[in-house]
């Protein structure tokens, strides 16, 4: 059945360009991607799966029971666009001001439902069930993953597979990792309330900008310093803010900064110490302080058998030259860290560098290698397939027939 899988994916292979170039043009913003999600619920619609919609938002589930016994697989691709002004010169640049899928999301879309559309023939030989999960919201903390998940629509799923297509992996090459892939992403606010005052008696002020600064150089020691050498995290101090006037002392200062970060312990001590070092460096200024912590997406981490099973499946697919088992983590978030928190899984990178020098994700020229997609369908399915053929499964599939 797999050959055969492989040869109807690339027949599909121009509708796939099509949907995905349609979807580029009308990108929609997290928690709005209200059109995309009917197009999606209307193409499960022709294609008679059954489907929910709205699920944690604007999710939409689709579920191909298989006419055999096996394994309940999710599959995930993600829809949502960015807030970016496409600058690319092609046909199918975005018709929408200011908004872009500069991350491929359309891309993973397409790649799903044609998918899907190919696994719909096979339904009565097929083992197990694929949830053909479309998630809403991955670029907006608190993203669209976490309430699918409290929504308990993968409560009776057995593993969760997903990939993303990747602009600077060359194409053909595969990335994944039995471990951590990608960071945790963290954003802070200080604001340093000091005492304002004329610039030439700064004995009667507090300078919110001396303060300030002194925490930006202060908070260079806790990598160095605090966290142990073997493990590893960023503090980006990425805006500044304070004063007007070259002759006037600021009676206050804004900085907003990221952490990045490859597991929860090391966040919470990165978070204490922030905080620990801002209310010393106040103590000592005799200023006051506000801070606020905003943790976004956990560390995504994959699970050894099936990020095993991924590299498995990969080996019969053609177009895959090169396989990456052991990538060092993308520093970028993810939300599919929370499904993989909840159930075993892993997440793939599926290269799609579309020139020697590709633009990167989120960049107002971002675009992709449309010949990733059908190589992402091949290995997510082939997941599946590798999947259902694992001893466990046979095990309780034998129980099942015993039963
Ligand atoms: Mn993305």
């Amino acid at each position: 059945m797999l050959k055969q899988v492989h040869k109807e994916i690339e027949e599909l292979f121009p509708e796939m360009v099509e949907i995905r170039r349609y979807l580029h043009q009308y990108p929609e913003l997290s928690f709005q991607e209200t059109n995309t999600a009917k197009y999606i619920a209307n193409f499960y619609k022709e294609l008679g799966i059954p489907y929910r919609t709205n699920v944690g938002g604007n999710g939409v589930i689709a579920t191909l029971k298989g006419g055999k016994p096996g394994k309940t697989i999710a599959l995930r691709a993600d829809f949502d666009g960015l807030p970016i002004q496409d600058e690319k010169d092609v046909e199918y640049k975005s018709k929408v001001d200011g908004v872009m899928h500069a991350c491929g999301h359309d891309g993973h879309t397409a790649t799903l439902l044609i998918l899907a559309k190919v696994m719909k023939k096979y339904q009565d030989e097929l083992p197990g069930t694929i949830e053909f999960l479309h998630q809403h919201a991955e670029e907006y903390a608190p993203g669209g993953a976490k309430p699918i998940i409290e929504s308990g629509a993968i409560n009776h799923v057995d593993a969760v597979f997903g990939t993303h297509l990747w602009s600077t992996t060359p194409l053909g090459k595969l990335q994944i990792s039995n471990d951590v892939i990608m960071a945790g992403a963290d954003r802070f606010e200080i604001i340093i309330k000091g005492k304002g005052g004329h610039g030439a008696y700064p004995h009667e002020t507090k300078d919110a900008i001396v303060i300030a600064s002194q925490l930006v150089t202060d908070f260079q020691q806790i990598i160095s310093r605090r966290i142990d050498p073997l493990e590893s995290g960023v503090i980006t101090v990425g805006s500044f803010h304070a004063g007007d006037a070259f002759n006037v002392i600021a009676d206050s200062a804004k900085i907003v900064g990221t952490v990045r970060h490859f597991n929860l312990g090391i966040q919470e001590k990165i978070i204490r110490e922030i905080e620990r070092i801002t209310n010393g460096v106040c103590i000592a200024s005799d200023a006051a302080y506000e801070f606020d912590y905003f943790k976004g997406y956990p560390p995504l981490v994959n699970h050894e058998k099936e990020a095993k099973l991924v590299v498995e499946a990969s080996q019969s697919i053609e177009e895959i030259h090169t396989v990456d088992k052991n990538v060092k983590p993308f520093m970028a978030g993810e939300d599919f860290a929370y499904y993989t928190m909840k159930k075993p899984g892993a997440f793939f990178f599926t290269g799609a560098q579309k020139q020697a020098n590709p633009y990167p994700h989120h960049h107002p020229k971002f675009d992709f290698d449309e010949r990733a997609m059908p190589i992402a369908a091949k290995t997510l399915i082939g997941a599946y397939f590798v999947y259902q053929n694992t001893r466990e499964s046979c095990s309780q599939e034998n129980e099942m027939m015993r039963k």
